[in-house]
């Protein structure tokens, strides 16, 4: 994989690459639920492979993304219509081992964005996580206590080690 390839504007190089992708596409007239079940709750990081973490493949799961891998209240609006109409069956939480929403406050972030932008940044909320394993809990409770996911939905909470590509239950 090379580094520093992005070119400063556009998406030429994107959408040739797209030609090639439709020229051999192989998934049409599929159907959008999740044929394996699961869905998994993870974060924005380029790391993170989340079908490939767990030996999926386009089609087996539905896949929420954010900064941090957290169970917001659009997560849950995902993972309500996931369970209902999508065979969601199983559903992961999985933050990361050197997540950035880790490493800084709420206060340093948005000074941080605020320098970077040029502009004020003290009005945008970021979801930052002060203790990784006790957001993990709070979020895999959120789920599993939510009037409109069933008991009979698996809700485990993971953290992903981005060195080893390891999974690790925590919940
Ligand atoms: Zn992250």
């Amino acid at each position: 994989m090379s580094e520093n390839t992005t070119p400063a504007l556009g998406f030429d190089d994107l959408l040739a690459a797209n030609d090639a992708f439709a020229a051999k596409f192989t998934l049409g007239g599929f159907d959008g639920i999740a044929h394996r079940g699961v869905a998994v709750v993870t974060c924005m990081d380029s790391r993170i492979d989340p079908l490939g973490m767990l030996g999926l493949s386009p089609g087996d799961a539905k896949i929420f993304r954010n900064p941090g891998g957290r169970v917001t209240a659009a997560a849950l609006e995902a993972l309500v219509l996931g369970v209902h109409l999508l065979n969601v069956q199983r559903i992961l939480v999985v933050p990361h081992t050197s997540c950035a929403m880790t490493k800084y406050t709420e206060t340093e972030l948005r000074e941080i964005i605020g320098e970077k932008a040029g502009s004020d940044a003290s009005w945008q909320g970021f979801h930052v996580i002060n203790d990784q394993e006790a957001a993990l809990k709070a979020d895999v409770a959120a789920v599993r206590s939510h009037p409109l996911i069933p008991d009979t939905v698996a809700v485990g909470g993971f953290i992903y080690d981005v060195d080893s590509g390891k999974l690790d239950r925590r919940v």
